[in-house]
């Protein structure tokens, strides 16, 4: 028996780490717990940029919902408006996306079974005989992580979210994003506007708050900016999830391997965790096949996604510890000082979603060429 991948989660993640592989001929076993893969796509939303999702190399055309040129940022009666010229990102229907990597990665050759939950002494069974590499990319609670004591994540959020028909959306092209620690606590409250009259209304609370995202997300819907959205509009789901909002300090330990919300390799600022889970997968892909044709330690993983990534991932961390500790009246006076210093404009021509650093950089590199 050659070497043989086992992939527990059939995630966006765990599902691009798949088919990576198998196009390349490596042996991958994917597991899920659920029935379907879209199952549990639908709890999260899926807004992306256009660049990252170019990076990951993910063609939204078959899900794609809306676009988005920018957002409004709120805080108490300040509000920031970015808005850029052209679209900036891609809502997308997320049970479709999943749907759509499944069959990709299945094409690419993966074996994908549904409906097997593994518990941790399976795990333990299967890691047991080294010709075997599991990957845990099992989501933001991970069972593989547990079953190899992999250390903790240090903060979650939870999330709930509705759907709303016959909304009245300001402006389809941009998102919403509030900010109140009374109410979204360590977080924010979001609208993602579908269309004219669709939207989707969010919140995050950090686990660390005393009341659940539910309770949170009723206390939400009622403030005024999200009333005026959805005061006459009709309900029609809700869900909670969750997501984590720090990554793990060691991934990767003998013959087991972490990635994407498993890992938490997510941005702090948003909870956004899908282009990084996905180029970390890449990444990981890389580090399997060198270690199966090569020999190569799996330890080049851990190394590499964090050269590669772990500075924007700080970055996010320092901008959501910053906002994430402010009362809603510095929140407003950040918002109204970032306006007079001229962030609309910065953020407009600038801004990026997943990458800071990439951010400050196009910023130095046309300030010198001025
Ligand atoms: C409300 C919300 C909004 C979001 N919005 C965005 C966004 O706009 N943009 C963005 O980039 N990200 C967003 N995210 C985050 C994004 O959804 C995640 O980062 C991404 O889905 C992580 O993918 P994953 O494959 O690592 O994990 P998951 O998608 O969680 O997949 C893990 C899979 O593992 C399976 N599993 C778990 N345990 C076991 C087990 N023991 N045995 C077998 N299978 C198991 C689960 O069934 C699941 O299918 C959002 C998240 C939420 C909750």
């Amino acid at each position: 028996m050659g070497r043989k991948v086992v992939v527990v989660g059939a995630g966006i993640v765990g599902l691009t780490l798949a088919k990576e592989l198998a196009i390349h001929g490596v042996d991958v076993q994917v597991y899920d717990a659920k029935r379907e893969v879209s199952d549990g796509a639908a709890k999260a939303s899926g807004i992306f940029s256009i660049s990252g999702l170019g990076l990951i190399g993910i063609d939204p055309a078959t899900a794609l919902v809306n676009r988005l040129n920018g957002a409004v940022l709120h805080a108490g009666r300040e509000r920031l408006r970015i808005k850029a010229s052209e679209t900036k990102a891609y809502v997308v229907d997320r049970a479709m996306l999943a749907k759509s990597c499944r069959e990709a990665a299945a094409r690419a050759g993966a074996h994908i079974t549904l409906g097997k939950r593994f518990d941790r002494e399976e795990l333990r069974k299967i890691a047991s005989d080294k010709e075997n590499i599991i990957v845990g990319a099992d989501g933001a609670v991970s069972t593989v992580a547990s079953a190899f004591s992999f250390p903790k994540i240090k903060e979650y959020v939870l999330t709930y979210k509705a759907e709303y028909r016959n909304a009245a959306v300001d402006d389809p092209e941009l998102a919403g994003l509030f900010f109140s620690n009374e109410i979204a606590y360590r977080f924010f409250g979001w609208s993602c506007p579908y269309s004219k009259d669709r939207v989707e209304i969010g919140i995050g609370i950090s686990d660390r708050a005393k009341i659940s995202s539910s309770a949170a997300f009723a206390k939400f819907a009622k403030s005024d900016a999200v009333s005026a959205i959805v005061k006459n509009a009709e309900r029609v789901n809700g869900y909670a999830s969750i997501i984590p909002l720090s990554s793990r300090e060691i991934t990767v330990k003998d013959n087991v391997v972490l990635v994407g919300d498993a890992a938490g390799q997510v941005k702090a600022t948003t909870g956004g965790g899908v282009i990084f889970g996905c180029s970390c997968a890449k990444v990981l892909a890389q580090v399997i096949r060198a270690n199966i044709e090569k020999g190569t330690s799996l330890r080049a993983y851990e190394k590499e996604w964090r050269k590669r990534y772990g500075v924007d991932l700080k970055m996010h961390d320092f901008l959501h510890n910053y906002y994430s500790n402010l009362r809603v009246s510095n929140m407003e006076v950040f918002l109204k000082v970032s306006k007079m210093l001229g962030a609309e404009k910065f953020f407009s021509e600038y801004g990026d979603m997943d990458r800071p650093s990439l951010m400050l950089k196009r910023f130095f590199l046309r300030g010198l060429a001025k």
